[in-house]
């Protein structure tokens, strides 16, 4: 199993550090975030070192996110909230800071002050079917 000795959730996983850790498998650890936006902000990680999703196996990102309903249902009844954001940061342009593929599981209730929607735009005339091809395009590639 790759690791990289540098990764401080590699560390997590190895024990070098502490964490609150919530659930562990043989593939999968899930731990409390250092940093929560919500009490119960948790965080699912693959053991596996994989920096992020395009170095990742669709099997292995499908063998952490098959414990995911398991983990942020608990996660949910345990603080008592209603819902959960299962956020996946990809790449530092959209938020990933630590590059080991992680889920976050974020705790929501009714009232919280979290917000969610972001600046939703539209798409000109023929731009969206543009976008469509060259998505399609880009699978086939
Ligand atoms: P991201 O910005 O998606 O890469 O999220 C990284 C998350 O990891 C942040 O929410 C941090 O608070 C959290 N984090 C960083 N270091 C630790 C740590 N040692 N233990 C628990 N959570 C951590």
């Amino acid at each position: 199993m790759h690791s990289d000795p540098n990764c401080v959730f590699c560390k997590i996983v190895a024990g070098a550090i502490p964490a609150l850790r919530v659930f562990e498998d043989a593939d999968v650890l899930a731990f409390l975030d250092v940093g929560p936006l919500s009490e119960g902000h948790a965080l699912a990680i693959p053991k596996e070192h994989f920096p992020t999703l395009e170095d990742m196996p669709a099997d292995r990102f499908a063998l952490v996110a098959s414990r995911l309903p398991r983990i942020a249902d608990a996660v949910r009844r345990a603080v008592g909230a209603q819902g959960c954001n299962l956020l996946l940061n990809v790449g530092r342009e959209a938020g990933q800071e630590v590059p080991h593929l992680h889920w976050h599981i974020i705790p929501r209730v009714a009232g919280d002050k979290l917000g969610y929607r972001w600046n939703a735009s539209t798409y000109p005339p023929g731009r969206g079917e543009e976008v469509r091809q060259a998505v399609k395009d880009a699978l086939e590639a």
